[in-house]
């Protein structure tokens, strides 16, 4: 089986391409018997000293990602991190949004508008139109401190009105619902990159162990109709060369005619 502790960005932060990083954190589940690889990417605004986090890690890494992101901007004296976008809200990529508010206090969180009550304060979770409840549940057990964050600190993105946030031209948010009731993913332009979370997994799987490109579990996923058409349309958007998952064992990244194929053989 192969180990993704050896992916070369692991625990810190690598440039895959110009002004896009990724760093892999391993998070444990099932008593400590199972890892999950779990990617975070940093994006650079070009001609400015801009950066965008996408994703927030799960809730046993905070400490090991804020130290990754100090130390990668180490290299950036002037840095300004002022967005942490999500892909979705289910605890693996959240888990670290208090400590991000806690160290940048300018810091807003970029989310899909049906997100909201997975985090929003004063939104309630059972106004979230669907989720899978078990995971919730799943959430509640394993990390007793919920992810709460103020609604002054969130920009929630509706279908339609993806351009509000501000660096649009550059990381592009595109509605892929399904795995979670409003699950975004970014399509960094200069490099033809698309960050996509939990729309498809690449992991080693029984038999051979070696990674292969997957659905997300039914019991962690929303719609599963929904998160096919999402992938058909991923697969089909125009200037992507590139697909990034969160839970990926690659080094970097899928090529876009590897996801073409796996939407082609989706039964619908
Ligand atoms: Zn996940």
């Amino acid at each position: 089986m192969i180990s993704f502790t050896s992916v070369p960005d692991f625990e810190k932060f690598v440039e895959i391409f110009t002004g896009l990083y990724r760093a892999t954190f391993g998070y444990s589940f099932g008593f400590g018997l199972c890892t999950l690889p779990v990617s975070i990417f940093l994006v650079h605004i070009p001609n400015s000293q801009n950066w965008v986090l996408v994703d927030a890690a799960d809730p046993g890494s905070p400490q090991k990602l804020l130290s990754a992101i100090s130390a990668h901007f180490a290299s950036f004296p002037n840095h300004n991190l002022k967005y942490v976008v999500i892909t979705h809200c289910h605890f693996d990529h959240t888990g670290a949004i208090p400590r991000l508010l806690e160290e940048y206090k300018d810091l807003k969180v970029i989310l899909g508008q049906p997100e909201l009550p997975f985090i929003a304060d004063g939104v309630q979770y059972s106004e979230l139109s669907g989720d899978t409840y078990i995971y919730q549940a799943y959430k509640h057990f394993a990390n007793p401190t919920k992810v709460i964050v103020s609604r002054d600190k969130i920009l929630a993105l509706e279908e339609g009105k993806e351009n509000e946030f501000e660096f649009f031209e550059t990381l592009e948010p595109i509605c892929t619902f399904g795995h979670t009731p409003g699950s975004m993913s970014y399509l960094h332009r200069p490099s033809n990159s698309i960050l996509i979370g939990d729309c498809m997994m690449n992991l080693p799987s029984f038999p051979s162990f070696s990674p292969s490109i997957q659905l997300a579990p039914p019991i962690t996923t929303h719609n599963m109709k929904k998160a096919k058409e999402s992938i058909k349309k991923i697969a089909e958007l125009e200037g992507v060369n590139y697909v990034f998952l969160s839970h990926d064992q690659s080094e970097k990244g899928l090529d876009v005619e590897s996801v073409r194929s796996f939407a082609k053989s989706l039964k619908p």
